[in-house]
């Protein structure tokens, strides 16, 4: 016997449904049985005390004694008068009247030889009831110890059991019968119905065991609307998710590889340059070391770039403390201002609340706003930037607008893809990696934040970031 721990699931639902099923059947049937029998039994009782009323109304000659013989005579006689005695037995019903020794004084004919077993009762206990055979069938007898005038007799009134104990025991052999077909019933019911319920589990691991970690454009399409249907349906979406990811992280490879290639491939070129013509070309020495130096800057800054977003994916992982979006936004702002001044821009910045705390990596949220505030500078010829700082509700804003030539409508919904750089021709004076605006959407996300971007009234580009104020920021990561 297996111990139940290690059957299927399908096995413990089965049997303990049916199981189940099996009490409540067998305890319903033998209730039914036991009460038609103690009802039958009730009835037979009933027809005994009858008899018995009939008989002993003859200790009491005031009333009329319809039916039977010599009523002119004494009690004792009417009572043992043979004929009365046939009047009120019957097949079933046999009668004897013994005198207080136990002797029978007169029985029913129906009795033949035969005798009802003497009785105990007495003027102490006059009446008893019993369960014997008589005449070789069972019957309930009932004794009575009764006074008529002087003398004292013993009645007995024997019901016969026999037919209403056929009658009885045909209808448990009929509830038996009907209980071992419900229980089968119950029990292969129970098996299909388990089957039936965990068949689709089944199913479902199957098709997932089968799917591998190769196969995950594989969608299990449920058919069916129910709970399995939903779990399926969770499954696919998880599925989809997942697959996009993939998706996500071999573009990002394959990018970032091809971002990385160009500068090497131009690091590479320069060297071979470099161990040519160094000794004899002043010139060519001179441009060769620059290109490698800018570069391999433009190699480092990629690089940490990368670094960042990946801090910034591992969101649960990053230390968070008060921090002030004012103080970061005026700190970069400050920053930026000799470079801003370089290109003659006005850089400004301004706060429009007293105080925006976030729960923040101060450092994250500087590289977020520095970004903003670059690409601002890097991509306006004249003009002005405009740095704003502000709450609303819940929340903490961050706004930077430029003068510059903005970005194209079919533009704005990639700006924020990894290594997408709009307006290639523009870019491409611009020193940038592709990873600026990328590295804004993780930090603001990992902050439970957003950035969005558009076109300034002026004709410009405008990026406002939201996050969440203090007592409303997540403690942990992307929510
Ligand atoms: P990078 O600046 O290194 O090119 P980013 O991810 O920061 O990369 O920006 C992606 C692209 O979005 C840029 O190449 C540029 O075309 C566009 N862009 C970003 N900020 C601005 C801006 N303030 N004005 C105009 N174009 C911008």
């Amino acid at each position: 016997m297996k111990r139940l721990g290690t059957w299927s699931l399908k096995w413990k639902i089965a049997v303990s449904y049916a199981a189940l099923l099996v009490v409540v059947l067998s305890t319903t049937s033998a209730f039914v049985a036991w009460r038609f029998g103690s009802i039958i039994y009730a009835r037979v009782q009933d027809r005994a005390d009858a008899t018995m009323e009939q008989i002993l109304a003859v200790a009491s000659p005031e009333q009329p004694q319809l039916g039977l013989q010599d009523v002119s005579a004494s009690p004792l006689q009417v009572l043992l008068n043979s004929d009365n005695l046939a009047y009120w037995s019957s097949p079933e019903t046999s009668i004897e009247i013994d005198n207080t020794g136990g002797y029978p004084l007169v029985k029913s004919t129906n009795l033949g030889e035969a005798r009802i077993p003497p009785s105990q009762v007495n003027a102490a206990h006059p009446i008893e009831y019993r369960d014997l055979q008589v005449r070789g069938d069972p019957a309930i007898v009932e004794d009575r110890f009764v006074r008529v005038g002087a003398n004292s007799v013993i009645v007995q009134v024997a019901q016969s059991l026999a037919s209403v104990s056929q009658a009885v025991s045909e209808a448990r052999r009929t509830v038996a019968i009907m209980l071992l077909v419900a229980i089968v019933a119950v029990v292969l019911l129970s098996i299909v119905l388990a089957s039936q319920a965990i068949n689709p589990i089944q199913v479902l691991s199957r098709a997932m065991r089968e799917m591998g970690s190769e196969r995950l454009d594989y969608r299990l399409n449920w058919p069916r609307n129910d709970e399995i249907g939903e779990l399926a349906g969770s499954f696919d979406d998880l599925l989809s998710r997942l697959e996009a990811a993939f998706a996500r992280e071999r573009q990002f490879i394959s990018d970032a590889s091809h971002e990385l290639k160009t500068p090497l491939t131009s690091i590479n070129a320069n060297a071979q340059m470099l161990l040519r013509w160094a000794e004899r070309d002043e010139r060519v020495r001179r441009d060769s070391l620059e290109t490698i130096a800018r570069e391999s800057a433009s190699l480092g800054e990629m690089l940490n770039g990368m670094l960042t977003l990946a801090k910034a994916d591992r969101g649960d992982e990053i230390p968070k403390e008060p921090v002030s979006l004012i103080e970061e936004a005026r700190m970069v702002v400050r920053n930026a201002a000799p470079r801003a001044k370089e290109k003659g821009l006005d850089l400004n910045f301004e706060s429009a609340a007293n105080s925006a705390i976030v729960l923040a990596d101060a450092h994250l949220i500087r590289q977020m706003i520095g970004n903003l505030v670059d690409n601002a500078v890097k991509f306006t010829e004249r003009g002005s930037v405009e740095v704003r700082v502000g709450t609303d509700d819940h929340h903490g804003w961050i706004e930077v607008r430029d003068t510059g030539a903005g970005i194209a409508e079919h533009d704005l919904p990639r700006v924020f893809e990894r290594f997408y750089r709009a307006d290639r021709a523009r870019s491409r004076s611009v020193p940038g990696t592709g990873l600026g605006l990328a590295i804004v959407r993780s930090i603001a996300r990992v902050h439970g934040g957003s950035v969005t971007a558009g076109r300034a009234d002026g004709g410009g580009s405008f990026f406002r970031v939201v996050m969440p104020l203090l007592p409303d920021a997540p403690l942990t990561g992307l929510s």
